[in-house]
């Protein structure tokens, strides 16, 4: 009884680790790239998103809906075990979503009844997957190492083997909140529609094929993984233990940069916009495109010749001393076809710590349209705390110039009205004592958004500056940049920050 119990098991191990290898593609696994949406949501599209973006955070309620996302967040991988491969590899990238993106505001236009949500759900899951594969797989060689080369290296194995034993892993060390084995969600109309709005060649009964090898892989894996993860539990000790929070690729940090997509495609969705500065990595695959277009940096009246444009911390209010701050921040708006209507703008940063005297009163921000085109550069001190940057370069923006070397400041720090600025504030942020950090704040900005749609030429961008009575007030607050990415210096620390980079949300 024990001898063929154990070939029993010793079969089945095999049978999973077969269909894993076939399964599985040159990067994240299956199950591994559930667990990333899984990241991305509970971390990440929590509470706060739906004030930025009304219903997302409603989205997946319901078993069912759950159910698509997940299905959605494997998706694109269906063409490798059957050998569909320039389809199913196409279906990883921008173009793609593109068509996807217009294929379901044509026929799922909001409100969305459960079956539609289940379909945008899905579409959603399928955002994750591009930029995890990018964010996991990275390029060999090139530090900080990728998740899969620092696993390997690590613990001293293979590459080519660290997809297949960590999606094992992922079963056995992790559960989806929703019952997924037998029930998977696959809309083959929606998805075959887009694949020919995309011209892309592609075998129906291979589509059919390769996402119920990807449905049985995951059943095999619920029920097995735990067998099939047990031959390797000694062989990756440290990457057993620190896939989950290594800064370059781990779980948290992919569901970092899949919450990005999910937020600007969801807003897109209800015919909005959302602009944040997305990740950028060493592996550059073509369909790869992300958002790059927000700058911000502050200005220091005692650092008057540094640029602070690459520091991850914005310093929005000083400390009473002589000396003053205030932060640019531009983002490309030139998706937003001119003469687009739309009700409301904001501007969100995300509070990230107080520094300082004890805040006692009530710090006012105030944000004014900026009259004259300035350099974001690239000054940085440090990449987890940094706030005072480095000397400027031709082209940067400090507290003396607009651009050093170039346009000074008619008045330092942006001052003089209207050569520099505007002289009325387009919205303010009042961060009160009482105000826990570690959460958005957000400013009204529609007309100046309004103003910029209608003069593209003229976006120059906001200077965040504290108003007077407030800066004679004791407190200096703190807020991440667009270059937000690690909350601690050594390489297991998430990588979280990202995701609470400054966003701009134009909605209906
Ligand atoms: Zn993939």
């Amino acid at each position: 009884m024990a001898v063929s119990l154990r070939r029993f098991l010793g079969v089945s191990m095999l049978l999973v680790i077969a269909l894993f290898a076939g399964v599985s593609a040159w990067a994240a696994g299956g199950r591994t790239h559930m667990e990333m949406g899984q990241y991305a949501w509970h971390l990440f599209l929590d509470a706060q998103s739906g004030e930025m973006l009304p219903g997302l955070d409603g989205l997946l309620k319901s078993d069912a809906e759950k159910r698509a996302y997940y299905t959605g967040c494997i998706s694109p991988d269906w063409g490798y075990p059957t050998g569909d491969r320039d389809a199913g590899e196409a279906c990883h990238w921008r173009p793609f979503h593109e068509q996807y993106l217009a294929f379901l505001k044509e026929k799922f236009p909001p409100p969305w009844d459960e079956a539609a949500q289940c379909q945008i759900a899905f579409f959603l899951g399928c955002l994750t997957h591009g930029v995890t594969d990018v964010a996991w797989q990275d390029t060999p060689g090139i530090q900080p190492p990728s998740m899969m080369d620092a696993i390997a290296e690590w613990d001293r194995q293979s590459p080519n083997a660290v997809d297949t034993v960590f999606d094992l892993y992922t079963y056995a060390a992790c559960s989806l909140d929703v019952m997924l084995v037998g029930r998977h969600y696959w809309p083959y109309e929606t998805i075959e529609s887009v694949l020919q709005r995309c011209n892309l060649k592609y075998d129906r009964n291979k589509l059919l094929r390769g996402t119920n090898l990807m449905s049985l892989a995951y059943n095999a894996g619920t029920l097995g993984g735990v067998v099939a993860a047990f031959p390797y539990r000694n062989t990756y000790p440290i990457g057993r233990q620190r896939y989950v929070d290594y800064y370059n690729g781990g779980l948290i940090n992919c569901g970092a940069a899949a919450s990005m997509w999910i937020k600007c495609f969801y807003a897109r969705l209800n015919s909005g916009w959302y602009f944040q500065r997305m990740p950028v990595y060493n592996w550059k695959p073509s369909g790869y495109e992300p958002y790059l277009g927000v700058a911000d940096a502050t200005l220091f009246s005692s650092l008057p010749d540094r640029n602070t444009g690459l520091e991850p911390v914005l310093t929005l209010t000083g400390d009473r001393a002589d000396d003053r701050c205030a932060t640019l921040i531009r983002a490309d708006l030139s998706s937003v076809p001119p003469g687009a209507t739309f009700k409301t703008a904001h501007l969100w940063l995300y509070f990230a710590e107080r520094m300082g005297q004890p805040q006692t009163a009530d710090k006012v921000i105030e944000a004014f349209r900026v009259n004259r085109p300035w350099g974001e550069g690239g000054g940085a001190s440090d990449d987890v705390s940094g706030t005072t940057g480095a000397t400027a370069k031709t082209g940067d923006a400090t507290w003396k110039a607009a651009t050093k070397d170039g346009a000074s400041w008619t008045m330092p720090g942006c001052e003089a009205v209207p050569a520099d600025r505007e002289g009325t504030a387009e919205g303010r942020l009042v961060v009160q004592p009482t105000d826990g950090v570690n959460r958005w704040m957000s400013l009204d900005i529609t007309a100046a958004v309004r103003f910029w749609v209608d003069h593209p030429g003229r976006n120059h961008g906001l200077l965040l500056r504290e108003s007077d009575a407030s800066h004679a007030q004791p407190g200096v607050l703190l807020f991440l940049s667009s270059e937000a990415h690690k909350c601690q210096s050594e390489g297991f620390c998430g990588g979280r920050r990202m995701a609470w980079r400054p966003s701009i949300v134009i909605s209906q």
